[in-house]
């Protein structure tokens, strides 16, 4: 039967739930009103409650890179050092940028799909104090790997040095109390686990770093947060905001909380180990040692293609997955499930995950991948204590 609709397991951009699109979907207000600038300044501190801070939270016009790119200017002097953690595509993206800046770093490789072993970051510091920040990612979404962040937060509190961590695919997803944990800069972008279509993007600031934006700095202007600080109390911005976005971020954000912050973890967490159990079930392997629950990433069983898999689940299920990138390419398959994702959308796709691979020749026994799914988000119910006897 073919597909009538079409659903994303994409790890970005993602579903965007029917309660965002229509909040989408009114006459835009302008946004030198009382009335946005009221939803600005809800937004502001709704983000500041998700991310668990006391510090700031900034809203700009960009995708999750110029956040990153935000990071950069706002955080460094001239001539400061960094280290850099890469595990994947996203850690190689701070290098980019770093080197676009003309920021002297040194890079941390790890193998592609491990989270980086926090001694050997502490190890590096130490033995480098020149080094003043360290970037990192969270939640590598290249690899579905998952990365100690609190483990990455506490040495570098130790030993003094500023944590800046992209956290675009873990935020809504994973626990990430800022504060508490001691992350210096949190980035996150609006098109993964907040639900919400591309273009906006944060840049969490906690208390400890709040002065490090001020003082001479990198080159920076439509990122200067210093213009964006002035305005958070009054809900105003230095440039035009992307108002229907804002207007969806402020509802993904009370969805959220109507949810529950602990109920939205666990459930992703719940829907990440139904996906790993089904693909398991179906003999497949995981691609990450340390897995994400933000997205599943697995390789395709010997002699079939990631991108064949992708094309039939596409066609004839209507059902958008991502391929690998770079040294990954063909190699992978990316299954996301953050945000608006339940059970019955992992039992949909194991079902059809099922048919693709024995319509490209894997033997798989029918039933295998729900099954093991199944048994995972349904586990048997005790006995009642009559049969018990
Ligand atoms: C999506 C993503 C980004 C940012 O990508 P944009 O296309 O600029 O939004 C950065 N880091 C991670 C881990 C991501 O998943």
């Amino acid at each position: 039967m073919p597909p009538i609709k079409t659903r994303l397991f994409t790890p970005g951009p993602v579903e965007i739930p029917v309660r965002v699109l229509r909040a989408m979907a009114v006459p835009q207000p302008h946004h030198r009103t009382e009335g946005f600038r009221e939803t600005l300044k809800e937004v502001t501190s709704q983000l500041a409650r998700l991310h668990g801070t006391q510090g700031e939270v900034f809203v700009l016009a960009a995708s999750g890179s110029g956040a990153m790119e935000a990071t950069v200017a706002n955080l460094m002097a001239p001539r400061e050092a960094a280290l850099v953690v890469i595990a994947g595509k996203f850690g190689e993206r701070w290098a980019e940028i770093l080197k676009g800046f003309g920021v002297p770093f040194e890079a941390l490789d790890v193998e592609w799909g491990h989270a980086v072993d926090p001694n050997r970051v502490a190890e590096r510091l130490q033995a480098r104090p020149e080094l003043r920040a360290v970037f990192a990612t969270h939640s590598e979404t290249s690899t579905g790997s998952l990365h100690d962040a609190r483990a990455l937060a506490r040495l570098c509190r130790e030993q003094g040095r500023l944590l800046a961590l992209d956290a675009i695919t873990s935020v809504g997803v994973h626990e990430l109390p800022q504060d508490e944990w001691g992350v210096d800069v949190v980035v996150c972008g609006s098109q993964k686990g907040l639900m919400v279509p591309p273009g906006l993007a944060t840049v969490s600031l906690s208390p400890s770093a709040r002065e490090r934006i001020e003082g001479e700095r990198l080159p920076r202007y439509y990122f200067d947060l210093r213009r964006y600080r002035k305005g958070i109390p009054t809900g105003d911005t230095p440039f035009t905001p992307p108002i229907p976005l804002v207007l969806a971020l402020q509802e993904a954000l009370a969805m959220i909380f109507d949810e529950g912050l602990p109920a939205v973890y666990e459930r992703h967490r719940q829907v990440a180990l139904a996906t790993r159990a089904g693909a398991r079930g179906m003999g497949l392997e995981l691609f990450p040692r340390d897995p994400s629950h933000a997205v599943t990433v697995i390789r395709p069983p010997a002699g079939i293609d990631a991108s064949a898999i992708i094309q039939h689940l596409r066609r004839e299920h209507g059902m958008v997955v991502a391929g690998g990138q770079d040294r990954v390419k063909g190699e992978i398959v990316r299954i996301g499930h953050m945000g608006q994702y339940d059970a019955a959308d992992i039992m949909s796709l194991m079902g059809a995950l099922e048919d693709t691979l024995a319509a490209l020749g894997h033997s798989v026994k029918p039933g295998a991948a729900t099954a093991a799914a199944q048994a995972q988000l349904y586990p048997e119910p005790a006995p009642a204590p009559a049969e018990r006897a």
